[in-house]
């Protein structure tokens, strides 16, 4: 060859080969050869809607639709639209060559400057999709702009012949000879699923016919299109009401239960997706959350469980997206790290943080209702992602022991005099209820946190806000308990506790507690018991964090305690009843700390009619 020459060309491809490749290969699911055949029969009729509205086509009244009909015994399928139809030059082009697409040429000539045109075809593949399923597959087609119509015929081989036909007006009749191996194509009812699934809301009224079948049920069918060719996402919020929301979340999902709320998104230009997402309601806390987001292209179904476009905090949610910016054969591999993918999944965990703190501030009595339930979400997720967390903080509430509600923030501004900045909690309302009643009768207000994930989430809030903190009501907060009065120590009682429970590093110390009734209580810093807590969690896992860590508690004595001054006064005289005084009360004060152990409580049972028989 000579070396200054270069040479050029475009790879040809041999249809012979190429046609069994994509009888195989084209898509994974042969289901999907029926959604590329109506959706190229909308498209034509939205081409037709638009070449009108331009004013270089009247319409008059003319009702636009797409037929889908099954004959059993001629063994065919057929989709018929009365849409742009081709000329032969169209046909030729487009249909004789694959990977031509006449929807980008239209959208060109007409339609640059619209950025959402609703034309679903982009490839110039789909069409083919029907070899999956056919031995052969004929087209009768006719032009708006033609008053001839034409008959294409191709087998399997990828042969085709082009002659002269029959058809009353323009549009296209797709038929396919669905071949022996793929009989199931012939089934009724495989057809209704297949377009319920894939044609549920496309634009162009859909009708499903059965050739032969007079039956009253099948005439029905047939004058019932199968599709709804406005769906919900693509109104305004304003102009949907709860019931329509309701309606369709129970047709889509059929779903019997009410969802907890709804977000409607409108996401303009670059991000351009629309969808409507639900948070459904659970039976109780144990039934899994199994959400289901339905992707779609300009109306057509692509998928419905595609976890690329939801983080996975938010797969619970229910609903559908509309994606026209997404090619329409999205495949895993593309969406996993696409920007816009990472995009539109952002967005959606921002709009799904707003309706939440939305309904928090204006309708806070439904917020209320639906808490319990979203409880557990809320604090995962902020868990998981800390814009998430930002941005619902202001939302979170607290469920008071009294049954109502506050923010952290009203909680603090309510309680700003006696709480010093401290939320006070209880994990366990029944093993903590003299706690409560101390602090109650102070006026204290006391949340319930009684979820394992509850101390998980509060350790976060802290870590992240320094003004927050929150303290068990039996940790270290006996400041709130205090009278004003001096508390004095008192060595020989320090002593005989120490003695008696035969812990030489008990930690004993004297406080003035305004409740006179209480001799004793049992402290744990906030700090230790949390660490405790964190290390049983990862225990019940599985996992082995090393040796136990020590739990610290602190006896606080009360100063002010009948009995205690009583305690004081028998052990100046009769020391063994003492030190079973002193165990008694010391067991009592740990029995409001956690529950005993069977051996525990057989020594507390044996010791209390011992000391019983003493007095
Ligand atoms: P795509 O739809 O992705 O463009 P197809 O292989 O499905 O690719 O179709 C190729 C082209 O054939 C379409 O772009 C369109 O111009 C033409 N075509 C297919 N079906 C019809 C139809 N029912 N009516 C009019 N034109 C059609």
């Amino acid at each position: 060859m000579d070396e200054n020459k270069v040479k050029r060309g475009g790879i040809s491809v041999e249809t012979a080969h190429i046609f069994p490749i994509i009888k195989k290969w084209l898509y994974s699911e042969k289901d999907i050869f029926l959604r590329e055949i109506v959706s190229n029969a909308t498209d034509a009729v939205t081409k037709l809607c638009r070449l009108s509205s331009l004013g270089q086509y009247d319409s008059g009244d003319e009702k636009y639709s797409v037929k889908v009909i099954l004959d059993k015994e001629a063994k065919t399928l057929t989709v018929s639209d009365n849409g742009i139809g081709m000329t032969e030059e169209e046909l030729e082009k487009y249909i004789c060559s694959i990977a031509l697409s006449g929807a980008l040429d239209f959208i060109q000539k007409y339609d640059e400057n619209n950025q959402n045109n609703g034309i679903i075809g982009h490839f110039g593949l789909g069409f083919y999709s029907s070899f999956m399923v056919s031995d052969t597959v004929e087209l009768i087609t006719r032009s708006f702009a033609d008053d001839k119509a034409l008959r294409w015929v191709c087998n399997g081989a990828g042969e085709y012949e082009i002659d002269a036909a029959e058809r009353g007006e323009h549009g296209t009749d797709v038929i396919m000879h669905i071949s022996d191996e793929e009989s199931a194509y012939l089934d009724e009812n495989k057809i209704k699923d297949i377009l319920e699934k894939y044609c549920s809301f496309m634009s162009v009224d859909i009708y499903f016919e059965t050739e032969g079948d007079e039956s009253d049920e099948a005439s029905q069918d047939a004058s019932t299109p199968i599709n709804e060719t406005s769906p919900l996402w693509l109104k305004n919020a304003s102009d949907c009401t709860e019931e329509e929301y309701a309606e369709f979340y129970k047709k889509v999902f059929h779903d019997y239960r009410e969802p907890l709320f709804h977000i409607h998104i409108n996401a303009d230009y670059p991000l351009n997706f629309k969808g409507v997402l639900y948070f459904p309601a659970r039976i109780n806390e144990y039934e899994s959350y199994e959400g289901q987001v339905k992707l779609f292209y300009n109306q057509v179904f692509v998928a419905d469980d595609i976890k690329e476009v939801i983080p996975d905090f938010l797969l619970m949610l229910k609903g559908v997206l509309d994606c026209p910016e997404l090619p329409l054969n999205v495949s895993r591999s593309y969406l996993q790290d696409n920007a816009y993918i990472k995009k539109v999944s952002s967005h959606i965990v921002k709009k799904v943080a707003d309706k939440i703190c939305s309904l928090c501030n204006v309708d806070r009595e439904k917020y209320e209702k639906i808490w319990k339930e979203l409880k557990i979400f809320f604090e995962y997720a902020s868990l998981r992602d800390k814009k998430f967390y930002d941005r619902v903080k202001s939302a979170y509430l607290l469920e008071l022991t009294d049954g109502t509600y506050m923010t952290v923030d009203e909680y603090l501004k309510c309680c700003e005099e006696t709480h010093k900045g401290k939320v006070y909690y209880t994990n366990d309302k029944a093993l903590q209820a003299q706690y409560i009643s101390m602090f109650e009768s102070e006026g204290a207000k006391i949340a319930v946190l009684e979820h394992q994930l509850d101390v998980q989430f509060i350790s976060m809030c802290e870590m992240n806000d320094s003004e927050i903190k929150y303290a068990r009501i039996d940790s270290d907060v006996v400041d709130m308990l205090k009278s004003d009065e001096d508390s004095e120590s008192n060595e020989g009682l320090v002593a005989l506790f120490k003695d008696s429970v035969g812990n030489d590093k008990l930690e004993v110390k004297f406080e003035a507690l305004k409740d006179e009734s209480v001799p004793a209580l049992i402290t744990l810093s906030e700090e230790s018991r949390r660490m405790e807590e964190m290390m049983k969690m990862y225990a019940s896992m599985g996992m082995n964090m090393g040796a136990d860590f020590p739990v610290e508690y602190t006896l606080v004595l009360n100063s002010n305690s009948h009995l205690i001054a009583k305690l004081d006064s028998v052990n100046q005289t009769d020391s063994e009843k003492a030190k079973l005084m002193a165990l008694e009360i010391y067991r009592l004060a740990l029995m409001s700390q956690k529950r005993m152990s069977a051996d525990e409580l057989k020594a507390f049972l044996t010791d209390s009619f011992k000391l019983l028989g003493m007095l």
